[in-house]
């Protein structure tokens, strides 16, 4: 199975080393033509104001809009999070505050949500789906501060929703890429298993 990562910035090799380490062949996308033949695709983190800008740069924003209307499947983990959102909080004030994101899940994404206090840590966290928690890495973690009616919360930290699913997308604030733990990953290889089935018949 062929999956792509989003590769302009941020954490994208390690992504890389947890979807080889279960067998898929990864490529690594920077440009439109890099999403051809591809079900699934990684966002990962990183800084979501400097992908939005490599995003523009690159022509990348339809073509990855076009990816997901021909069914692919997506998982953002936390900037990645932040650029599929339908509407982002936060943005820096020098942008005006708007940033732009691709808007293929139907929540409000609130950036730095955790304060600067508590900016980085590491958290047991129990995941709808999965046998045990799993240990949550949240580095100036954003947090879903509105979730739309279609849009599954699978967890939460307190009263925040920090990991989401709507249909073919997926979104996490935390960075499960960062730790030893595929159970995620895992979890992704067969959502687009099942979604290239629904493909097929
Ligand atoms: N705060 C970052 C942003 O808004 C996200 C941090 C991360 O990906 N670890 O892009």
């Amino acid at each position: 199975m062929k999956v792509g990562v989003l590769a302009l910035q941020g954490a994208f090799r390690e992504h890389r080393r947890h979807l080889e380490a279960l067998g898929a062949e990864v490529r690594e996308v920077r440009l439109p033509a890099d999403l051809n033949g591809l079900v699934g695709l990684i966002l990962p983190g990183g800084e979501s104001t400097t992908m939005a800008r490599l995003l523009s740069e690159y022509a990348l924003w339809e073509p990855l809009a076009a990816f997901y209307r021909r069914g692919g499947v997506l998982w953002g983990t936390c900037a990645g999070a932040i650029l599929l959102a339908a509407e982002v909080l936060g943005a820096p004030p020098q942008d005006g505050g708007f940033q732009r994101s691709l808007g293929l899940l139907e929540v409000t994404v609130q950036r730095n949500a955790f304060g600067r206090q508590v900016d980085s840590f590491t958290t047991p966290l129990e995941i709808a789906g999965l046998d045990g928690p799993v240990e949550a890495v949240f580095i100036r973690a954003p947090a879903f501060s509105r979730v739309g009616a279609g849009v599954e919360v699978l967890a939460r930290l307190g009263e925040q929703a920090v990991m989401v699913r709507q249909g073919r997308v997926l979104a996490s604030a935390f960075h499960p890429e960062l730790t030893r733990d595929g159970r995620l990953h895992a979890a992704f290889l067969g959502q687009i298993t099942e979604a290239q089935s629904v493909a097929v018949r």
